[in-house]
């Protein structure tokens, strides 16, 4: 059993999936990247268990990964169909995101089932232009929910907003889709305008953008070792005891995702006491003053990991942060 420990607290899951709900539009989950590195499959069952019916994946590999899915929720697959993925596409009983007139093409010439399409409206990531969209290119496609995506939600007052968003209400008009989408967690915060049909929220169902911590880092102390004033910790020796002190070295490191930044200022609590990191952060190990606490070997601690101020403190974002996580966690759901 790994040493490593990753708790996800589902109700704050579910209770941050309920605060970006908006009046008049359903809201979904974006679940890709194994649901941002908190177990997509775990957060599918809580959020659709609380009544959420929409869920996205970049890749089939994804869908597949999901397995069956939960009673009357739909699946969508933001890649679309790629070259090479057809069969898989049609075996699958998720839905294709289509972004370019060749998927489209593709999609059409082999089922008449439903897909979705992506507009693009000034990110130039994926989708079609609106002249494509607007062409007759989707003219008697099953089309469920036309989608575009915000490049720069996460500065409300940021011209393109408004842009792509008289873009989109064109285009919607115009291709008349059963159902459209535009905003993800950023995009909420924007307002009403902004809800259409649907929003596809990431990030905020998982602690990101203020909403409650949903992931909990714990690990074990290896060994509690007592220093004499003046001897020093870790790589580079860049602490220094000034007293005798009681220090845990503690089975987590940077390879873990807890970037070498976290060390000054970081903190594990241990038997409710926050003990100051000391020296640098290692690949696999970091140590703290445990000196006020009783902490003894093969305890577990908890590892401060606040996802805004550690973004703050790496200059990384909550979702790189989350991604990087890495592999060596149990995960475990409460
Ligand atoms: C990832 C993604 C989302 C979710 O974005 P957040 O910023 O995490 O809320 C929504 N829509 C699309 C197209 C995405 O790629």
């Amino acid at each position: 059993m790994p040493n490593l420990h990753l708790t996800v607290d589902t109700a704050a899951l579910v209770a941050n999936w309920r605060a970006v709900s908006m009046a008049g539009a359903a809201t979904g989950a974006a679940v890709k990247a194994d649901g941002y590195g908190l177990g997509a499959r775990e957060t599918v069952a809580a959020l659709a268990a609380a009544g959420c019916r929409e869920f996205f994946v970049a890749s089939w590999d994804e869908a597949a990964a999901l397995g069956t899915m939960p009673a009357r929720t739909r699946l969508a697959v933001l890649h679309g169909v790629q070259d090479g993925e057809m069969a898989a596409a049609l075996a699958s009983p998720a839905v294709p995101v289509l972004n370019t007139p060749r998927q489209v093409a593709a999609w059409r010439a082999a089922t008449d089932r439903p897909c979705d399409v992506m507009v693009d409206t000034g990110i130039n990531r994926l989708g079609l232009t609106p002249a494509e969209a607007g062409s007759g290119l989707l003219d008697g496609l099953a089309l469920d929910v036309l989608h575009s995506h915000l490049a720069c939600a996460e500065t409300p007052g940021h011209a393109m907003n408004a842009a792509q968003l008289a873009v989109f209400r064109a285009v919607v008009a115009h291709v008349r889709p059963a159902r459209a989408s535009l905003a993800a967690s950023a995009g909420i915060a924007l307002g009403a305008d902004y809800a259409f049909d649907l929003t596809r929220p990431g990030i905020a169902l998982y602690g990101g953008r203020g909403g409650r911590p949903v992931a909990r880092l714990e690990a074990r102390v290896v060994q509690v070792r007592t220093l004499a004033a003046g001897d020093s910790v870790g790589y580079g020796a860049t602490w220094r005891a000034a007293r005798e002190s009681r220090i845990a070295v503690v089975n987590l490191g940077y390879a873990d995702g807890f970037a070498c930044a976290l060390g000054p200022g970081g903190n594990v609590v241990a038997g409710g006491v926050a003990c100051p990191l000391v020296g640098r952060v290692s690949m696999d190990l970091i140590a703290a003053d445990v000196t006020a606490t009783h902490v003894a070997e093969g305890d577990w601690v908890q590892v401060g990991f606040d996802l805004a101020a550690a973004a703050a403190t790496t200059g990384r974002s909550e979702y790189e942060l989350l991604t990087g996580l890495g592999h060596r966690y149990a995960r475990a759901y409460e």
